[in-house]
């Protein structure tokens, strides 16, 4: 019979949704205690604009015990990859293209085959919006590169975590490596039919905002800015390679038009960083010295 009462009814559509978020993930990469930073900052931002995905980070093996066990209490799940030491088809495209060791990490995320989707995002972005709606999209979903929009940026995308997809990924990148040396080289060669087939596969930019924007086209910047959902601390010049001044409130260090249209984006993540991500550091490296 169909005389399921309205209490049980909730019930089970509760169980259904709650379940359905579990095995959905963020994803992202650190494989040292510079990209941990980046990454305990960027899971911070998924909590605090209330994620109810998992958490997931990918480590190297010299990334410092202290920022293990302060990574293990921002991620649900932290899974250290060493793609040398690994006996599968990682290690042997790796010994083909020493080149791309990274690029070789990051791609195991489509070894998370207890997550039915995964939003993978580089530790240089931070969130300023729940981006949860990000979960019905299908792979691959990314928003355009801004300085090759026929390509996506691969800072932040869905997929479908896959064994047989992740073999093919690293017998791809063994066998035609990547035009820019990075994963992003590699997964635009692999899903090239981004730029041409399915246009809800093109996430808006503001799901991937880079800085980059600032400066070749601010008017748009000063137009849709407003409705950033991800900032993306693209290029050379990182967050935590520039110096916070506390008392001041600003970010001091790289070149002066950084500084100036930037400011705010980097601002939030020095103010997250600092006082939130910080204190765990502290309490986990005790006397040594950090910064
Ligand atoms: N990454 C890492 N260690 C490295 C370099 C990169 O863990 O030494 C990861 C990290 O998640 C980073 C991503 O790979 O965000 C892509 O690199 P990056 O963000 O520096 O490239 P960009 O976005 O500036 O092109
Ligand atoms: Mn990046």
């Amino acid at each position: 019979g169909v005389c399921v009462s309205w209490g049980r009814h909730v019930t089970l559509r509760f169980d259904f949704y709650s379940s359905v978020m579990a095995d959905q993930a963020f994803v992202t990469l650190a494989t040292n205690d510079n990209y941990a930073k980046g990454a305990m900052v960027l899971a911070r931002s998924l909590r605090n604009h209330h994620t109810t995905r998992k958490l997931v980070v990918l480590t190297g093996p010299q990334v410092s015990d202290p920022c293990q066990s302060v990574l293990k209490k921002l991620f649900d799940e932290v899974r250290v990859v060493d793609v040398l030491d690994s006996k599968d088809t990682a290690h042997l495209a790796m010994m083909k293209r020493p080149d791309l060791g990274v690029t070789f990490t990051k791609l195991h995320c489509w070894t998370l085959t207890h997550y039915s989707k995964c939003v993978f995002m580089d530790a240089d972005t931070l969130v300023v919006s729940n981006i949860d709606d990000l979960f019905e999209r299908e792979e691959l979903s990314a928003a355009p590169d801004p300085g090759w929009p026929d390509c996506f940026n691969t800072g932040v995308f869905v997929f479908q975590p896959s064994m047989a997809t992740y073999e093919k990924l690293m017998q791809y990148s063994a066998e035609h490596g990547s035009f820019d040396g990075g994963d992003q080289g590699v997964l635009n060669g692999f899903f090239s039919s981004w730029a041409t087939t399915d246009i809800s596969k093109h996430l808006p930019f503001v799901y991937n905002l880079s800085s980059i924007a600032l400066y070749t086209y601010l008017p748009a910047f000063k137009q849709y800015g407003g409705n950033a959902k991800v900032v993306h601390f693209l290029g050379q010049m990182k967050p935590w390679s520039l110096t916070f001044d506390p008392k001041a409130q600003k970010v001091r260090g790289g070149s002066q038009d950084a500084g100036a249209s930037h400011s705010s984006f980097l601002l939030d993540w020095w103010t997250l960083y600092s006082r939130e991500v910080l204190p765990l550091l502290q309490e986990h490296y005790g006397d040594q010295p950090f910064h």
